[in-house]
């Protein structure tokens, strides 16, 4: 394994604790609704919706409410490749998109000509945050032998220095491609999902030290514990996690394919280990099925809001009544930035679509 000295660590690699410079938000608090509340907010933001030839596109994890409003509105609920994926499919001519910044801006770059809105512009992630541009810029430069490859969880200042950009979904063949073409990888920013990729792969990969504060959360002594008391339990786990959670799993892959996994396996009882977001479309699809929330840190945790992102909790259906209301909290990107960012995407999805992988409705 390739990792990069003391000396890169100071001087390029963000701080070796994300929360040393990243600034977690407390989980926001919405004012409580009632059922019949919902129902009529949900109904108006459906009216404007069409009003304004504007789709909904969500990501799993967030808010119950606004995945189901998405289906019923004639939006999608996806990872974030599935959901690049169908921003560029659908005919709206807005695209308001429910999840984090990163996931507006990947909107932005392969969608130029339409408008992208989200609830609110400052839910970023902690690898976006962990990852500046010139930093990395400077470690990329140091390093021209590599081939570059970013998870999609950067900003898109970040993608325009990539080679390739990949998805939890498509990193592993992404890698492996170029390992067969004897191309040595640098990889940012989660330096756990970059050490999976490694292990499963056999590259030469030098690895940025960024993480996702709610998967490192996920504690392996306390799953052990937790699956004894649930030996029937399939454990599955985001690659995002620590090594020692990845471990015991039964099954590691991106959302998609944990979804997938809980209508497809036997087991009666499921041990998840990602943001608990992902729960309604679980359920949606297996309601007989039992989901267990894999065990985070309690003490010593730096993620506040434990196994659901405060990012990702900045969606709600009242912020995104008012976006559509204002048209403000529109994503912007500079033409140029654009140019070159859209290059490493439209290499993903066209690796993905030559190979077959998460092909849209593939959770169903
Ligand atoms: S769950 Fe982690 S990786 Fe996903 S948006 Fe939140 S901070 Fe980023």
């Amino acid at each position: 394994m390739s990792t990069v000295s003391p000396q890169q660590l100071t001087e390029y690699v963000d701080e070796p604790r994300a929360e040393r410079r990243i600034q977690v938000p407390k989980h926001p608090q919405w004012p409580p609704l009632s059922r019949a509340q919902k129902d009529e907010l949900k109904g108006r933001i459906a009216r404007l919706l069409v009003a304004q030839d504007a789709v909904l596109v969500a990501h799993y994890y967030t808010d119950a409410d606004l995945q189901s409003l998405a289906e019923e509105t004639g939006g999608f609920v996806a990872d974030s490749l599935e959901m690049a994926r169908f921003g560029s499919e659908s005919p709206a001519s807005t695209l308001v998109v429910c999840g984090v910044r990163f996931m507006g801006e990947t909107a932005k770059i392969i969608n130029p000509e339409k408008r992208v809105l989200m609830p609110d512009l400052a839910a970023t992630c902690s690898l976006d945050e962990g990852c500046p541009a010139d930093t990395f810029t400077a470690f990329c430069d140091r390093n021209p032998d590599r081939t570059v490859v970013v998870y999609a969880n950067t900003s898109a200042d970040v993608k325009a220095r990539a080679d390739w950009v990949v998805t939890s979904s498509i990193a592993l063949p992404v890698v492996q491609h170029l390992h067969e073409r004897g191309e040595k990888v640098l990889w940012a920013p989660d330096k756990y999902l970059g050490h999976y990729v490694e292990r499963m792969t056999g590259a030469d990969m030098l690895l940025w030290q960024g993480s996702c504060v709610v998967h490192e959360e996920f504690k392996g002594f306390a799953l052990n514990r937790l699956r004894r008391l649930h030996p029937d339990a399939a454990v599955l786990v985001h690659p995002e996690s620590p090594d020692e959670v990845v471990d015991q799993a039964d099954l590691v892959g991106s959302t998609t394919q944990l979804i997938k996994a809980v209508n497809e396996m036997p087991n009666p009882e499921f041990i998840v280990a990602t943001d608990e977001g992902i729960f309604w479309k679980m359920h949606q699809l297996a309601p007989r099925k039992t989901l267990i929330a894999a065990p985070t840190a309690g003490v010593g945790a730096t993620c506040e809001s434990c196994a659901h992102c405060p990012w990702m909790a900045m969606n709600a259906l009242q912020n995104l009544e008012q976006v559509l209301l204002t048209g403000g909290r529109e994503i912007h990107i500079d033409p140029k930035v654009r140019e070159r960012a859209v290059l490493p995407i439209q290499r993903m999805l066209d690796f993905a679509r030559e190979h077959g992988i998460g092909v849209k409705h593939d959770t169903d």
